[in-house]
């Protein structure tokens, strides 16, 4: 009998555990790939891990404004991904050791809900007071001409696969221009690609800012990443990307389209958690309507960030142990890792707008900070 079951060992997963161990609790969390889940192996890490490497890159193909002058700086994507490999093994290892830590058994397998005091997983049946669903997220595959071939074909990526690329495709072609879009055209750009972005609507960069989007906007193109904006999404050919607007040939393409919460293939149904529009439903403390079941991380479909799966992970854990606190949401930081990089935190001005909060705005030119 364990006080608490968690199911997913990414950020909402391995930091509950870590807490609710440190709390006291007897916890088993059930991870069936790989302890940091997305965020570790195929999300924040190995996309930072290379963006660093296009940044140490244009930094020495730039220096000279600054007075730093390199023969000619080259960029070794095979040593960058071998990097990033260590990186994320390195960050793995770390979770582990938190795991033994805190005192958390760690079982790799698929968890099945049997009802919501027991989960089976690897044919053993573990019985438990509370359960925690941190089953995490997955990209979107729409039902596209030719796309569900391009990806078998190993021509149509998701950002799972496009990690372990081991050559700089000659053209990439990146449909969706959000965050993880335009982080992966920056890198790809950088280390030589010629990457057209293909969006379908007239803005990048997804809820941010409309003026800071057109910053963005203007700045990547100045780097030579080509837009298709307001172009939707058609088909897929052998060798090309065809939207309502026009047709893009590739070598490879990335389909980053957005992500969605995982709740099927685990017996969620079996608990009588409340779902909507495909997103498991959690109130103020990350409880669902099911007493004793909380969810935590991208499964609520909500901000779908690490750090507010930690934060989410830290309020659950909390609610079970007695201590006060609750979620909110209005204040969560974003930030796209591209060059110049973008922050955000709070409302933005059409999103005050559209939700009738008055507001006024104030801009300052970024030569105004010394630095
Ligand atoms: P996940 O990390 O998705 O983990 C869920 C885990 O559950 C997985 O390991 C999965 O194998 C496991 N699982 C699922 N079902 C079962 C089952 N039945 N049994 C056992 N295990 C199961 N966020 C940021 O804040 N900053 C960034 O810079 C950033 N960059 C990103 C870049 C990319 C390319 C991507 C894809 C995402 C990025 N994110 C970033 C988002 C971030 O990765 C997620 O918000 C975060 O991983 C969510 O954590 P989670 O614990 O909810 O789920």
């Amino acid at each position: 009998m364990y006080d608490l079951i968690i199911i997913g060992g990414g950020p909402g997963g391995y930091m509950a555990a870590e807490l609710a161990g440190r709390g006291g609790l007897s916890v088993l969390l059930a991870e069936k790939r790989t302890l940091g889940g997305v965020c570790l192996n195929e999300g924040c890490i190995p996309s930072k891990t290379l963006l660093h490497s296009a940044k140490v890159f244009d930094y020495a193909s730039h220096g000279a404004a600054y007075g730093v002058y390199t023969e000619k700086a080259t960029l070794d994507h095979k040593f960058v991904v071998s990097r990033k490999n260590h990186v994320v093994a390195t960050l793995v290892n770390g979770v582990k050791s938190l795991m033994r830590a805190s005192k958390v058994k760690v079982v790799n397998g698929e968890a099945y809900i049997i009802d919501g005091k027991h989960v089976k997983v690897n044919d053993e049946i573990y019985e438990t007071k509370r359960l925690l669903i941190a089953t995490g997220s997955a990209p979107v595959i729409p039902q596209i001409d030719g796309l569900s071939q391009g990806i078998k074909k190993g021509f149509v990526l998701t950002s799972r696969e496009i990690f372990e690329l081991e050559e700089i495709p000659e053209r990439l072609t990146v449909i969706g221009g959000g965050v993880i879009g335009l982080e992966m055209a920056a890198y790809f750009n950088s280390a030589g690609s010629k990457v057209t972005v293909v969006e379908m609507l007239p803005k990048i960069g997804g809820p941010i800012d409309s003026d800071i989007s057109g910053i963005l906007l203007k700045n990547c193109r100045q780097k030579g990443i080509c837009f298709e904006l307001s172009a939707r999404l058609t088909g897929i050919t052998e060798n090309s990307v065809i939207y309502d607007t026009g047709e893009t040939e590739a070598d490879k393409v990335l389909l980053s389209i957005g992500r969605k919460p995982v709740t099927e293939g685990f017996g969620l149904e079996n608990t009588g958690v409340a779902v909507r529009d495909g997103a498991i439903l959690t109130d103020r403390y990350c409880q669902t309507g099911v007493p004793d079941i909380y969810a935590a991380g991208d499964v609520n479909g909500k901000y779908m960030l690490a750090h507010t799966a930690y934060r989410e992970a830290a309020v659950a854990v909390n609610h079970i142990l007695g201590k006060p606190d609750i979620m909110r949401y209005d204040a969560i930081p974003m930030v796209i890792y591209t060059s110049p990089e973008v922050a955000c935190v709070g409302e933005t001005e059409e999103s005050a707008k559209a939700k009738g909060i008055k507001c006024e705005t104030a801009s300052v030119p970024m030569r105004m900070s010394g630095r």
